[in-house]
């Protein structure tokens, strides 16, 4: 009797399933995976708001490394749109491109107009019947219910235990529907009652269950006493049963995700439990934190306060992707830069990485950091692949600077070739909206004079003589030495000397140094005090534009 009337109610809550949409059903179309030993099959689940932050790439990466290195491991995209009103247009590709812009590739999952895989749909609207067939064993089982509870009567409900103090949710006295009457149920839902499926706890949360996390080590978490929502009034599932359904049947191995679910963490165990499903392994992720000066502590990265925080910072300023990852791969794996120091060459996919080796506390980001592992990813780089990265940055993001470093590829190439190679390459940009600066002065739409470079020990009449007398005697010199004899000879002749130690011991005796003569003569030719090989700059910039500039600082 009970039973038929059981049938009777899950036939108004389920009118969208019929006798052979079950369980057994699911798990013949969805057949444990054929990997080898070891693989690990993890997956990320955006919402496709359209806004993509470090901490999703972050979390992405440590789920794309702990399946690519588990041996033939799968990495899938999972798309959480059960929220259509945050849903953006183009979320998903813009989710794909960014993630793939830093080397992330999915092996199965969501695409821009599809899904690809034999575990989809990969959206999870597109899943409710999945969602709702575990929710009707759940119901038959005894281990779900319909709460007719208004928002208003949880709101009250709520008041109630904040003035008793006691904890919220929906659970003991508090759980009212808990025990109605089946027959009740079927009434008020003919009656056109609005309902949710709810979860009916059996948890004492003065137990605790251990539970082992591979990054926060062994926990204990209290047992759940919570009568969640597994289904919304409209039959969308909440996260918490749309993971369990999604992460069972599409055979995760390994569940990363933020830290924030560990306070839901004991649902999930007890539904994992409920619905007789295996748990996958859990790992949870610590948040990405930033140093605040003004607070003078750490604090969450924020969207709004930090531009770092947002993805298309790293694409508009250019970072390559190498050294983002790079820095990544820093912040997840405590071992990785050790490891880095030993394999200077190789490969970031060629590292062991572990899921037990990420920080259970905050991982502190550092943008200085970032620059300084950028620099020297840049100062790796082959002019050629400079020249590469800059000018595809520079397509997008700045095209007038583009038509110009394209107009010659090769000389282009070889300002980028300056200074670099050998044992102590030069470290001038860590990211290719920096270059611009950096080389403007190789070309004459560019190029800007800035009087206030000039050494202020240096008076106007010798500024003048020196530049002149270089100009009027002014080679192509054969090599770094003969140029720097001929600015040493220069002056001598103008009072200047090229003897450190004796202008050091006493500068009265002379007008200044070399390095004085030097500076004069570089700020003529680049408009700045620093800059590269000034010899390697004239060779490039050729005998007629360094004359032209020199002669023009003449006054
Ligand atoms: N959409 C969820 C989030 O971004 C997914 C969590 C998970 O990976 O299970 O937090």
């Amino acid at each position: 009797m009970e039973n038929t009337k059981l049938s009777e109610l899950s036939a108004l809550i389920f009118p969208d399933l019929c006798d052979s949409d079950t369980v057994e059903s699911l798990e013949e179309l969805f057949p444990q995976r054929n990997l080898p030993e070891g693989a690990k099959v993890t997956r990320i689940a955006p919402s496709p708001t359209g806004s993509m932050h470090l901490g999703n790439l972050y979390g992405a990466l440590a789920d794309e490394r702990v399946a690519h290195s588990s041996g033939n491991g799968v990495f899938m995209l999972r798309i959480e749109d059960t929220d259509d009103k945050r849903e953006v247009p183009g979320a998903v590709e813009k989710i794909i491109k960014y993630l793939g812009g830093f080397g992330l590739n999915f092996d199965e999952g969501a695409t821009a107009d599809g899904d690809s895989g034999n575990y989809g749909p990969y959206r999870q609207r597109a899943r409710a019947k999945y969602y709702h067939i575990i929710a009707r064993k759940l119901l038959l089982d005894g281990r779900a219910y319909p709460c007719f509870c208004t928002e208003e009567q949880l709101k009250a409900a709520h008041d109630v235990q904040e003035a008793a103090k006691d904890n919220f949710g929906y659970y003991g006295k508090y759980a009212v529907h808990r025990d109605m009457p089946i027959e009740e149920a079927i009434e008020k839902i003919k009656n056109g009652e609005k309902f949710v499926l709810r979860f009916r706890s059996m948890g004492d949360p003065t137990k605790k269950t251990p539970f082992k996390d591979s990054i926060k080590g062994n926990l204990e978490v209290p047992e759940n006493d919570q009568d969640f929502v597994l289904l919304k009034s409209d039959g969308i599932p909440t996260y918490h049963l749309a993971h369990i359904v999604d992460d069972h049947f599409m055979r995760t191995t390994d569940v990363i995700r933020g830290e924030e679910w560990l306070s839901t963490l004991a649902w999930h165990i007890e539904l994992w439990n409920a619905c007789g499903f295996k748990r996958p392994r859990y790992s949870h992720t610590s948040q990405v934190l930033k140093f605040d000066e003004e607070i003078g502590s750490k604090r969450k990265m924020s969207k709004r306060k930090d531009p770092e925080c947002s993805l298309e910072f790293y694409y508009t300023t250019g970072y390559p992707r190498a050294s983002v990852i790079e820095y990544l791969m820093t912040l997840l794996n405590s071992n990785y830069e050790q490891w880095r120091s030993a394999n200077p060459d190789k490969d970031y996919r060629e590292f062991p990485f572990s899921a037990n080796k990420m920080s259970p506390s905050g991982a502190l980001f550092d943008l200085a950091k970032l620059n300084d592992i950028s620099k020297n990813v840049i100062a790796r780089m082959s002019a050629e692949e400079v020249y590469a990265g800059v000018s595809e940055w520079a397509k997008e993001y700045d095209p007038d600077f583009y038509s110009l470093i394209s107009r010659d590829p090769a000389f282009t190439t070889a300002i980028f070739a300056i200074g670099r190679g050998g044992k102590k390459p030069r470290k001038d940009f860590a990211c290719w909206a920096e270059v611009k600066d950096f080389i403007s002065y190789f070309f004459e739409e560019t190029f800007a004079m800035d009087e206030n470079e000039y050494p202020a020990n240096v008076s106007a009449e010798d500024r003048t003589a020196i530049l002149s007398e270089y100009a009027q005697n002014y080679k192509t010199e054969p090599d770094n030495n003969a140029w720097f004899e001929t600015v040493k000879n220069l002056s001598e002749k103008l009072g200047f000397t090229s003897d450190m130690k004796a202008y050091k011991a006493d500068p009265t005796a002379f007008k200044g140094s070399v390095a004085d003569v030097s500076t004069v003569i570089r700020v003529a030719i680049t408009g700045r005090q620093n800059s590269p090989d000034l010899f390697a700059i004239c060779n490039l910039l050729g005998e007629d534009t360094v004359k032209a500039r020199i002669s023009a600082e003449v006054k």
